[in-house]
């Protein structure tokens, strides 16, 4: 029953962006790989979940199960590697990679006097006002 709702829904969708976009968006935007690949995971996990059900409810018998088990998740260790390519790779074709980020200490700096915490060295407390030295 959820299988065929969510196969309704798909076609729906389907139906939708294939009917709208030809007119509505000339020129897609590049779809970011991971997006692919994330929905791709998704619906392997979906599925996982939906095998696991069904053969829980007996209506799959032992060797059908693990078959189709194997086959999932062989199909996501495809699709993690290929994540894992892309990544490697950069991904830098469609999308730009973020920028790099501020590396701060994960403790940051502690007031010995309030416990006030910041992100940034200061010589005095802005909690307090008192002296501060490094946490670490
Ligand atoms: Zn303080």
């Amino acid at each position: 029953m959820i299988i065929a709702i969510t196969c309704a829904v798909a076609i729906a969708v389907i139906a939708f962006i294939l009917g709208v976009r030809p007119k509505d968006i000339p020129q897609p935007e590049p779809v970011s790989p991971f997006l692919h690949l994330d929905e791709r995971k998704a619906a392997i996990y979906e599925n996982l979940r939906d095998l696991q059900f069904e053969f829980r409810l007996g209506k799959l018998s032992d060797d059908d199960y693990q078959s189709t088990k194997k086959d999932l998740q062989k199909e996501l260790a495809r699709v993690l590697a290929e994540v894992d390519k892309i990544k490697n790779a950069g991904g830098a074709s469609v999308q730009p990679p973020p920028p790099a980020k501020v590396v701060v200490p994960p403790t940051g700096f502690i007031c010995p006097a309030c416990g006030a915490k910041f992100p940034t060295a200061l010589k005095f407390c802005g909690e307090c006002g008192k002296p501060m030295r490094l946490a670490q």
